[in-house]
């Protein structure tokens, strides 16, 4: 068909966890988006965390999400199947001088914040201690670390924007590169545990090599999409359309976690409750 490009959007859980309410509002709402204009909704299984994803909580996934009445083109998408792309990603950052390694422990990291500290202007921020190894080789014991300085002083000259057509928060955004600065800092693009991408980085690499057009996700994820657009430019990847939809809370309006059994989409279930009945439950 000519005319305009095709709606594709995706679903991307990680499965250290049973789904619960929340994901189902999500995956949802992303494949309405889809079915209401002929475009296609395409699943991904982020399961990059190796120490908390488990196989049993991936099959749960296309249980809770079959049940629903959702489908998805096959192969489904795992990250833990794309190492090497995201380690090429990687490589390349390290070489422009845009990442560094950092062999930094979490209890290195809390000593240096608590003691006094020029030009760190967040406490939770990362405090540099690291920066200077920019240029060097990591060793296998290394993270790998953004240097957010230096990537922001080579997009100085480009205007980094995004589409956001969310219900609180439409509009045209201009990425302010003090707030990635300030916010942010240098993210980890690679856990010195895990070993292969953080999400910040293989979330961008994925969205482009599934071609997706528009990223539907809970608002909790708003902030992120700053760094996103971010290392989009600096890879030279496309920008999808983003779309930060309600939460679902639960009774003391708190955003719902994996650890709430009582919200899986399996206790409803198993409860008796119809898939038509949770999307009423869900207010779709
Ligand atoms: N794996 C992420 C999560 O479960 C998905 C984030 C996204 O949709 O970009 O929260």
């Amino acid at each position: 068909m000519a005319g305009a490009a095709k709606l594709i959007t995706r679903f991307a859980p990680s499965p250290t966890g049973p789904l619960h309410l929340g994901h189902a509002y999500s995956a949802l709402t992303a494949w309405d988006s889809a079915l209401a204009v002929g475009g296609a909704f395409l699943l991904r299984i982020e399961d990059n965390d190796t120490q908390r994803c488990r196989p049993a909580y991936e099959q749960a996934v296309y249980d809770d999400l079959a049940w629903l009445g959702l489908r998805w083109p096959s192969p489904v998408m795992r990250l833990s199947d794309r190492k090497t792309i995201y380690d090429q990603a990687i490589a390349a950052l390290l070489a422009r001088g845009l990442a560094y390694p950092c062999s930094c422990t979490r209890r290195d990291i809390q000593t240096a914040l608590s003691a006094p500290q020029e030009g760190v202007s967040a406490p939770h921020l990362y405090p540099g201690t690291c920066r200077h190894r920019t240029g060097q080789t990591p060793t296998v014991e290394d993270a790998i670390r953004l240097n957010m300085a230096a990537a922001l002083e080579q997009l100085s000259s480009q205007p980094l924007q995004w589409r956001e057509t969310g219900p609180d928060h439409a509009g045209l955004y201009t990425l302010a590169p003090d707030i990635l600065a300030r916010n942010h800092g240098d993210i980890i693009l690679m856990r010195r545990d895990i070993r292969t991408a953080a999400y910040h980085l293989s979330v961008v690499i994925d969205d482009a090599a599934q071609n997706i057009t528009h990223v539907i996700r809970g608002q909790d994820l708003i902030d992120a999409t700053a760094i996103h657009r971010l290392l989009q430019a600096l890879l030279d990847l496309p920008t999808p359309i983003y779309h930060h939809h309600r939460l679902i809370r639960d009774a003391q309006g708190k955003r719902l976690a994996k650890r709430d059994d009582a919200k899986a989409i399996s206790t409803y279930r198993a409860a008796g409750m119809t898939p038509q009945q949770m999307r009423h439950h869900l207010g779709l």
